[in-house]
């Protein structure tokens, strides 16, 4: 029997997948709650600017798909027109006192991924999804308690406030002592999109028997910025365009255990990660005279595209950040609760895969959907189907994040990998 009310669904996390989720629920006609944490990034006056600037990320079709398939005309231009092209990897090295770069380029038929601000795509997936009738966007709320099995989810509001400093715990402090009173929201089905460390994860294992595996790996990454060219900045031979590289490219800086990598902004900068054992952090922190000795040595030019003074001010300012891996599956419980992004597969970065695979989480889950009828048991058949399909995937590609890294730091240097490209070329 079909069901003579719209499916109430809520979506918690407003992140890049919990937008798309939103806008997929709500294309197909649900009644759709989003619940986000934190405050509405949109808002510069009401959220902490360590919030809203974040990683540059690449775009890849996967994601690119998933928002081509949402149903709204003109997201993807809008986004893709935010994009800076990535034709290949630029090395980036030392020899006989000369800096050298080496273009990789990734495909030969001429493919490319996209430069995106994750910021940026995550304000166009929020205008869009803002501007269905049937989405109603919750901010500083934050998810405490669900239980998949009477379809009940249990919230707490946060007052909205600028933290003191870019330490994400003193941040999470702040918000506890904001805490109010909890409210209870009714559902027919929840999409847990709230990260690696999910909530709606933690509350759905009171009640399925799922598997999960949680990984630290030994390195710890800090961003950084290159900024525009100016008339006395320094720049690469492949500077172009008033970008202090070449814009097309995704810059690396290999070293064996470690990697400084560079990817463009449409303002002209680059956006920086350096990826290192968090042993290098803690020398780098312990000895500053070591500092820039250490950068010149390992990552070269890299000190005079950020600037000296800056490379030190960054290093101290942003935060040191770890990486984590998560595996779990099942990723539904029932019709009644599903988990999508790196709340079902947190990846390490270095496949560049993280957020496209969420994104396509989004699209693979509706397209199950739409599959099946729009009644409790068609639910539950497609997220039964979902899980299916998605978990190996999210486990390969998991497991492909953490090969790349030996490929990024050290395999792009490698005999064996610049054979293999000769043969290719070949
Ligand atoms: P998130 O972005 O974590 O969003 C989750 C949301 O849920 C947040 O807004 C949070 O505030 C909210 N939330 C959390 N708990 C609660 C709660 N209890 N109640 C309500 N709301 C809650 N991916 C790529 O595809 N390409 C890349 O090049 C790439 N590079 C990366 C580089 C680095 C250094 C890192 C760390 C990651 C990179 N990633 C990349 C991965 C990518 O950032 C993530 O996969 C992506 O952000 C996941 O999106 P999400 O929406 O699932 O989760």
């Amino acid at each position: 029997m079909a069901n003579s009310r719209p499916t109430k669904c809520l979506v918690i996390g407003a992140g890049p997948v919990g937008a798309l989720a939103a806008l997929y629920a709500a294309r197909r006609g649900w009644d759709v709650e989003v619940y986000e944490l934190r405050g509405d990034l949109r808002d510069e006056s009401t959220t902490p600017l360590n919030f809203t600037k974040s990683i540059n990320l690449a775009l890849s079709e996967r994601g690119i798909n998933a928002m081509r398939q949402s149903g709204s005309n003109g997201l993807l231009e809008t986004v893709l027109s935010e994009t800076v092209p990535m034709y290949g990897r630029m090395i980036h090295g030392k020899a006989s006192a000369q800096l050298t770069e080496e273009s990789q380029q990734y495909d030969v038929h001429g493919r490319f991924l996209r430069a995106v601000d994750r910021a940026i795509l995550n304000k166009v997936l929020l205008d869009e999804v803002e501007a269905l009738s049937n989405v109603k966007l919750h901010f500083n709320q934050k998810l405490t308690g669900a239980d998949v099995r009477k379809r009940k989810a249990w919230f707490e509001q946060q007052a909205s406030r600028k933290p003191q400093t870019a330490d994400g715990a003193q941040i999470h402090q702040a918000q506890d002592e904001s805490r109010s009173e909890e409210i209870e929201v009714d559902f027919d089905v929840i999409l847990g999109c709230d990260g690696a460390h999910s909530s709606v994860r933690y509350h759905m294992m009171m009640s399925v028997r799922m598997n999960f595996e949680q990984n630290y790996i030994d390195t710890l990454w800090c961003e950084f910025t290159i900024p525009p060219v100016t008339s006395t900045s320094h720049r690469t031979p492949s500077a172009r365009d008033g970008f202090a590289t070449s814009p097309n490219h995704l810059h690396i800086w290999p070293q064996s255990d470690k990697m400084f990598i560079a990817i463009p902004s449409t303002d002209k900068s680059f956006t920086c990660t350096f990826f290192a054992p968090a042993a290098d952090f803690t020398s780098l922190e312990k000895y500053p005279d070591g500092f820039l000795p250490f950068f010149q040595a390992n990552f070269p030019g890299v000190a005079d595209l950020v600037g000296h003074a800056e490379l030190r001010k960054q290093f101290h300012d942003n935060p040191h950040l770890p990486l984590i891996s998560i595996k779990c599956a099942p990723h539904h419980y029932g019709s009644a609760g599903v988990i999508l992004g790196d709340a079902a597969h947190a990846m390490v970065p270095f496949y560049g895969q993280g957020m496209n695979a969420g994104l396509e989480d989004v699209r693979v889950l509706f397209e199950h959907l739409d599959a099946q009828p729009s009644n409790t048991q068609g639910r539950a058949k497609a997220l039964e189907a979902y899980t299916a399909e998605r978990v190996p995937d999210a486990h390969t590609i998991n497991d492909l994040a953490l090969a790349n890294y030996w490929e990024m730091h050290a395999g792009v240097t490698s005999p064996l990998y610049l054979f293999r490209k000769k043969v290719e070329e070949f």
